[in-house]
């Protein structure tokens, strides 16, 4: 069986509330299940263009970081980044990282952030900002509640072609209007939802991974002993409302 690449793009400057740990478990999901997994580091400035990456994960981050990145993104990363997103890589993202991926930021001070422009959407600053617990219901491998916590100012708002992720059942999401959360767009799933996401939403992670491992013939995981996961989800749904 062939390794899982795992990219972690701009992880050191976008990882809010343990967003690393999303990249923790999906290695470890796909270890238990006897894969070998491999996770590139990837930051400012060139990069080996020729590394072909099963999964890019890119974590969430304040104004400031996301202003500061974008000379790097568009120097190195931009062209590479849209080409994996249009050739189905598997990405999620989080937060910053997710609206990174759209068309552009207008910031509380009023900057306007060009971003990557590969999803169809577009984030505006807002106050107050929307802080809480999330509960969304996505349709992953059949209907889910996912629960997670947001802290964002920006309200995303989604163009042509791209769909939500799911449906605010309590929280805010995307813009606290709409009732939508994230975006999906090929195999990007792009989300609010922080926490680590993936730890207390294991079923979402498999079918995240199922998205990657679809291209290695793999059409399906071994189940795995959930009961941990399973009771912190119980329990946040429940905390949550
Ligand atoms: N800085 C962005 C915002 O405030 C993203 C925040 C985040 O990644 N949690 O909307």
């Amino acid at each position: 069986m062939d390794c899982i690449k795992i990219c972690h793009l701009y992880h050191d400057i976008l990882n809010l509330y343990g967003d690393t740990g999303n990249v923790v478990t999906m290695k470890k999901r796909l270890e238990w299940r006897g894969f070998e997994v491999s996770v590139t580091d990837l930051s400012f400035g060139e990069f080996d263009r020729n590394d072909k990456f099963d999964i890019i994960f890119i974590g969430g981050g304040q104004d400031f970081e996301q202003g500061i990145l974008t000379e790097d993104l568009f120097k190195y990363k931009a062209g590479w980044l849209t080409e994996q997103i249009e050739n189905d890589t598997t990405v999620l993202a989080i937060c910053g990282g997710y609206q990174m991926l759209g068309n552009y930021y207008i910031t509380d001070k009023g900057e306007d952030i060009k971003f990557l422009g590969a999803l169809d959407l577009y984030t505006k600053a807002s106050s107050p900002r929307m802080i809480g617990n999330i509960v969304y219901s996505t349709e992953l491998n059949g209907k889910m509640n996912v629960a997670a916590f947001e802290n964002h100012s920006g309200k995303t708002y989604l163009g042509k072609g791209i769909s939500p992720l799911g449906r605010v059942v309590k929280g805010f999401g995307n813009n606290g209007e709409d009732g939508t959360e994230g975006a999906r767009y090929k195999n990007v799933f792009a989300t609010y939802g922080h926490g680590p996401l993936l730890p207390k939403n294991p079923v979402l992670c498999d079918s995240i991974l199922l998205s990657a491992l679809k291209k290695h013939g793999v059409l399906e995981l071994s189940e795995l002993d959930d009961r941990i996961e399973t009771g912190a989800l119980k329990n946040a749904l429940t905390l949550y409302g």
